[in-house]
């Protein structure tokens, strides 16, 4: 079976930030505030961080902030979304540079975002989906700014998503889906909210996604993929149930995902590798104590050393 080839996926990574030029990069433009955090929490994770110039990635960062509004958008001169500002100060975080934001201005634009029934839109344009109350409870709780929000509507908006599985839509009534499970248990989770989860009811749910090769899937009667072994993997461990699933087996999937040769982590063994699926699969790796990584935080998505430095500082 073997080992996870750190030095490989260290070198992949780095390669992918370099190539900005190819197709690959300029259909993925917009995801670019994305890939840099999937990237980079990657290298922070395999306690490799230090292979990336910091102040050339900090100023990146904010060169992707809009002033007007006070959110991030994905890449220069595109709109803001709440993922984006998400993302963009997980990246700060790692660096421990969240000092340079305005951070008035950003949690102010998250707050906007809130509707009357205490749901999130992501941006302007006003989509709805629980993914954005994820992302508005994690990024205001990094601030220590979660008090401009009205948490109670926004935790029984999540609650009102909640389906008879145990599991949680993108809007009442949508079915449940291991994505959507993370965002809405990481929300309840950082609010101080998780007694609104069935554990046990959700937890069989969950533990079903694993499939005979040992990768998990999203759904009933979906193949395995490797992205699952973190959105399952994370809510598992929050609701304390995650040793009702092999880990040894899922282990040995996300290995056999690996590219050997070139770095990366595919969906499934023999595909293409990309950035998105590489720290997946790390992340999940992590999270189940594989020597020799960082320990992740289920709920922040980041490593726990970076979320201790966020709530035990001195000021
Ligand atoms: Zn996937």
């Amino acid at each position: 079976m073997g080992d996870l080839e750190v030095h490989k996926h260290v070198q992949y990574i780095i390669s992918v930030e370099k190539k900005k030029e190819s197709f690959e990069a300029l259909v993925m433009e917009h995801l670019r505030m994305n890939g840099a955090y999937w990237g980079l929490t990657t290298l922070d994770l395999l306690q490799n961080i230090t292979a990336v110039d910091q102040e050339e990635v900090i100023s990146w960062v904010m060169s992707c902030w809009d002033q007007d509004s006070g959110g991030f958008t994905g890449t220069v001169g595109h709109d803001p979304h709440v993922h984006y500002t998400l993302s963009a100060v997980q990246i700060l975080a790692l660096f421990d540079r969240l000092d340079i934001l305005d951070k008035d201005k950003v949690s102010s634009y998250i707050a906007r975002l809130q509707n009357e029934d205490g749901s999130f839109s992501g941006d302007i344009w006003g989509e709805i989906d629980t993914r954005f109350s994820y992302c508005a409870i994690c990024c205001l709780s990094i601030l220590h700014c979660l008090d401009k929000i009205n948490v109670e509507k926004a935790v029984n908006y999540i609650v009102s998503c909640k389906n008879l599985d145990g599991g949680f839509g993108c809007t009442a009534g949508g079915e449940s889906h291991a994505g959507q499970i993370f965002c809405c248990v990481g929300a309840l989770s950082i609010a101080g909210a998780l007694h609104h989860v069935d554990r046990d009811l959700l937890g069989w749910w969950l533990c079903e996604r694993q499939c005979k090769d040992g990768g998990l899937n999203g759904r009933p009667e979906k193949l395995a993929d490797v992205c699952y072994s973190w959105w399952v993997l994370s809510s598992l461990v929050m609701i304390d149930r995650v040793h009702w699933i092999d880990k040894t087996k899922l282990a040995m999937y996300i290995l056999s995902c690996q590219d050997r040769e070139n770095g990366g982590i595919s969906d499934r063994p023999d595909n293409a590798v990309d950035v998105f699926h590489t720290y997946f699969g790390v992340a999940g790796l992590s999270l189940m104590e594989y020597p020799g990584l960082k320990s992740i935080d289920p709920a922040f998505a980041l490593p726990v050393d970076v979320v201790n430095r966020i709530f035990f500082k001195k000021p």
